[in-house]
């Protein structure tokens, strides 16, 4: 059993990591203050093909698989975790597209995307009243020809004022009641009727942008609809699961980046004479962070390596993002209290990493959802 890096996914973590160090981190407080979102880097990120690590090369992706692109979401978080949330969310889109759209239509589309000409992919999926129960979506697809015709509105969608592709669910089956009736599309910005709404004033990721999408009467062609008619939501727990394990690799990310500004401000500062790192309460709280921190690097790796595998990954997928998001929430707010005072004032960066850290117990599923997916597995287990 090996628990490092092999030597390509080790070249691929360390080619980001030298990105992100150079040129996305230099620019994150500037992201945060501005909420500008950052395009070029996309563009960028699709150049180092960061943007469909689990595509094919025929589609234009790396192919280079989920343990790599774990390492390298966690690396641009660790510099900048708005762009960590719309990079992961970007390849979640190219994965669907590829493996649920009709062949012309991936051909169409993945390359769009794994290019950087797309700019990025958006997933939308939840509704003004429809968040941890994604079943009861309300958005609804009629068959007219040649066409489907989508209307309804979709909240907190990431990127989607920059994305040139969607991937969007909506009920097919009017009298279907659940999850049963519900279809995946692939939707391309410039469709008639997609419409962008609000857009929302976040207390974190301020670097990307999280909008309300409101279709009326919006009008694709029938050979957008992603797999079966009616079969959508699978689409969606599927690609969720996946989701997952970006999300957990973010909050890593952001972790990591807490513990490593805690451990040179604990050396740096001096109190009673001292640098505050010499004091075991001090110390304690670090070991803690980075014992915790790469506990949950290996439940990420274990999620992914399975994955990767094409082995069952969904109760691993949820333990990693419900273990790592709540970790390093608490390693960020441990990082503020290792800089006392100085840790609530914007001139640190910890105080970014404990607002961008919030909601990753939040988004692709809450800290309740997946308890409730290992829950089904450990009462099933049971038997
Ligand atoms: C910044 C940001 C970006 C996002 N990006 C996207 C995106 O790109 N695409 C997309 O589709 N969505 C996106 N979302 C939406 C996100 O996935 C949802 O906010 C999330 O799933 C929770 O749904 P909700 O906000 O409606 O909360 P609710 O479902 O209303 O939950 C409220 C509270 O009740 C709890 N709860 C609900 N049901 C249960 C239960 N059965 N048992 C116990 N507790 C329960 C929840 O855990 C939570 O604590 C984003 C959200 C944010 C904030």
């Amino acid at each position: 059993m090996h628990f490092e890096l092999d030597e390509q996914q080790t070249m691929i973590r360390d080619m980001v990591r030298d990105y992100a160090r150079a040129e996305l981190a230099p620019k994150a407080k500037w992201r945060d203050e501005t909420s500008a979102f950052p395009e070029a880097e996309y563009r960028k990120m699709a150049e180092l093909g960061l943007l469909g690590m689990n595509i094919s090369e025929e589609l234009g992706g790396s192919a280079v698989g989920v343990v790599a692109y774990s390492a390298a979401v966690t690396e641009i978080a660790r510099a900048d975790a708005s762009v960590a949330v719309g990079m992961s969310v970007t390849n979640m889109v190219a994965e669907i597209v590829a493996a649920f759209a009709e062949p012309q239509v991936a051909r169409r589309y993945v390359p769009t995307i794994t290019s950087g000409e797309a700019v990025a992919g958006a997933f939308a999926l939840t509704e003004p009243s429809s968040g941890s129960d994604a079943g009861s979506l309300r958005t609804t697809a009629v068959r007219d020809g040649d066409h489907w015709v989508l209307n309804g509105v979709k909240q907190f969608i990431s990127s989607a004022d920059h994305a040139g592709v969607l991937v969007v669910w909506a009920r097919t089956a009017r009298e279907a009641k659940g999850t049963m009736g519900v279809s995946a599309f692939v939707v391309p910005k410039d469709a008639p009727g997609l419409v962008l709404g609000k857009k929302e004033d976040k207390m974190g990721l301020r670097g990307s942008s999280t909008l309300e999408v409101v279709f009326e009467d919006c009008r694709i062609p029938a050979d957008h609809l992603l797999g079966e008619e009616g079969r959508g939501f699978r689409i969606a727990m599927a690609a969720l699961d996946g989701g997952r394990i970006g999300v957990a690799s973010q909050a890593l990310g952001i972790g990591l980046a807490a513990l490593d500004e805690a451990r040179d401000y604990a050396l740096q500062r001096r109190q009673f004479g001292r640098p505050i790192a010499d004091f075991q309460a001090i110390q304690w709280k670090l070991a803690d962070m980075a014992t915790e921190l790469d506990a949950a690097r290996l439940l990420i790796m274990q999620a992914a390596w399975l994955k990767e595998h094409k082995q069952p990954f969904t109760r691993q997928a949820s333990m990693a993002k419900l273990f790592t998001t709540e970790t390093a929430n608490r390693v960020c707010g441990e990082a503020i209290q290792i800089h006392g005072g100085y840790g609530y004032v914007k001139e640190y960066p910890v105080e970014r990493y404990y607002r961008d850290v919030r909601v990753t117990t939040i988004y692709e599923g809450t800290s309740e959802v997946q308890r409730m997916v290992i829950a089904r597995h450990a009462l099933g287990e049971r038997g």
